[in-house]
């Protein structure tokens, strides 16, 4: 179905930057003479609906202090400058209600739980006794996909006896989720969250809620301190529940992947890890494990409980201002929708208009001329490609480079004649590769032409060239639209 989708889709997206970049490498085959950096599929990261997503408490707060503009125009970044003078301690007071709500909300869920699961009045009692509405509470909610690792926190049972059990620095957990009633897997990993919680030391201390859903989501992105994100990278296409959170100042402690890859930065939150990504599973379980429990106890705990004379976490709240500041005017609706709009939408819709116009007049010329472009294409050659100014040329020099094009039966404005070049990896590609337009400079014989570039020698290293033609029209919506590429070939 993506296949069907993306071949008969004018243009494709992913969700996130890394997203876009792993579009790429998985469907470059769909494009097998395109070099995967040119794979017409873009990237749009996803925003949320600030208005949706925000608290009250904290709407109130951002209103007086930052003004109402947020609401217009929250992708301008300069609106969110004034977040910063919100006074520690009222921004501090305001999370903390939150989090009481949200402790007295899951224990709510919690006993109704138990009493629909039949437990026994002694077991239902607990449901008033979990939880701590001072304690460093982390969330994690979200589909219990087996990628996203809900179980990675509760690995090592002894350090994480140690966290939660903390005399002076307490954390707790609060889990949400859901599986599809056909999601073995998902139902698996529930049930071994479930059987791990009831464990003497962990039952006051770790919560699963049931029937994660909207409202489940909004008392737990505001009402935390740490939103937590385990995935197996690059497997999270964006992710928004994040977002949620950080806007409403919780900090994020997540894998470097979808959208947390392009908005960390040790000033807004945590990375688990660099970005690694291991060959073996296993490993990269161990590995994020150990990262993910140091992480913790080295730097996010002390942070939350590093406490000023009034008992203020003065390091946790400069996190939280940078968190809503710079978080907020890019990972929204409003500049989501906006880049649609100007990217995919509005081309469309002109495209559509052009096409159409007099009983699909122009469509019909299109496919006409790609009709004759596909039979006369076998006759396109590249018959010599060469260079004099040598192998080795100075950074900041240039080299110029020739190429003879035959095109029988198609005319020199119905190619394109390109040169691609750039760096060579280990395999000798060029991954990073910068294209450039040859020019014709002249008919060498019938058919044949000759054209020529210059490109500019910017780096050091090995490099490489390639040339090659392309049909070129100007109502194609991208250059790799007919598939056709002829690459020059010793
Ligand atoms: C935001 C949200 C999601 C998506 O969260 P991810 O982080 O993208 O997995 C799923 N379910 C609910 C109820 C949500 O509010």
């Amino acid at each position: 179905m993506a296949i069907f989708a993306i071949n008969m889709s004018g243009a494709c997206n992913g969700v996130s930057k890394l997203h876009g970049e792993v579009a790429r490498k998985m469907w470059n085959y769909l494009w097998p003479e395109v070099p995967e950096i040119e794979v017409p599929i873009g990237h749009i990261t996803n925003g949320v609906h600030l208005p949706t997503w925000i608290s009250e408490d904290m709407a109130e707060l951002i209103n007086r202090y930052v003004g109402p503009k947020w609401h217009d125009t929250p992708a301008e970044e300069s609106v969110w400058n004034r977040v910063q003078q919100i006074p520690d301690e009222e921004l501090w007071r305001t999370h903390e209600r939150r989090r009481e709500r949200l402790v007295s909300f899951t224990r709510q869920r919690l006993r109704t739980q138990l009493e629909n699961s039949g437990a026994r009045p002694e077991d239902i009692e607990i449901a008033d006794e979990v939880l701590d509405p001072q304690a460093l509470t982390i969330g994690f909610a979200r589909r219990f996909a087996s990628y996203k690792r809900a179980k990675l926190i509760l690995q090592d049972f002894e350090r994480l006896n140690a966290l939660l059990n903390n005399k002076d620095f307490p954390v707790q957990i609060i889990f949400a989720g859901k599986a599809h009633p056909k999601d073995n897997i998902g139902k698996s990993i529930i049930r071994d969250i479930v059987n791990i919680i009831r464990r003497e030391e962990f039952r006051r201390r770790i919560v699963f809620i049931e029937d994660y859903d909207m409202e489940i989501a909004s008392n737990l992105v505001r009402g935390v301190d740490v939103w937590l994100n385990t995935p197996i990278r690059p497997r999270e296409a964006s992710g928004t529940s994040g977002m949620k959170a950080s806007l409403n100042g919780v900090l994020n402690v997540s894998i470097l992947d979808g959208w947390w890859d392009e908005a960390y930065r040790n000033t807004v939150g945590w990375a688990i890890g660099r970005g690694e990504e291991f060959e073996n599973p296993e490993e990269q379980d161990v590995f994020e494990v150990e990262a993910l429990y140091s992480l913790l106890e080295q730097e996010v705990v002390p942070a939350f409980y590093n406490r000023s004379s009034n008992n203020l976490p003065r390091e946790w709240i400069r996190m939280m201002k940078n968190s809503i500041q710079y978080l907020s005017p890019v990972f929204n609706t409003n500049r989501m929708v906006r880049e649609y709009h100007e990217m995919y939408y509005q081309p469309a819709l002109h495209n559509w208009q052009t096409m159409s116009k007099e009983q699909m007049q122009m469509a019909r010329t299109l496919a006409k001329w790609k009709e004759r472009i596909y039979h006369n294409w076998p006759k396109v050659h590249i018959t010599q490609v060469h260079s004099k100014d040598g192998d080795e040329i100075k950074v900041g020099g240039q080299i110029r480079i020739q190429a003879q094009v035959d095109s029988d039966g198609l005319k020199t404005d119905e190619i394109r004649v390109e040169v691609f070049y750039g760096p060579i990896d280990s395999d000798d590609y060029i991954t990073y590769g910068n294209k450039a337009v040859m020019q014709l400079q002249q008919q060498l014989k019938k058919n044949s032409y000759l054209y020529e570039a210059v490109i500019p020698c910017e780096a050091t290293g090995q490099h490489a060239y390639s040339v090659r033609v392309l049909p070129d029209h100007p109502d194609i919506i991208n250059p790799y639209e007919t598939g056709l590429i002829t690459w020059y070939r010793e």
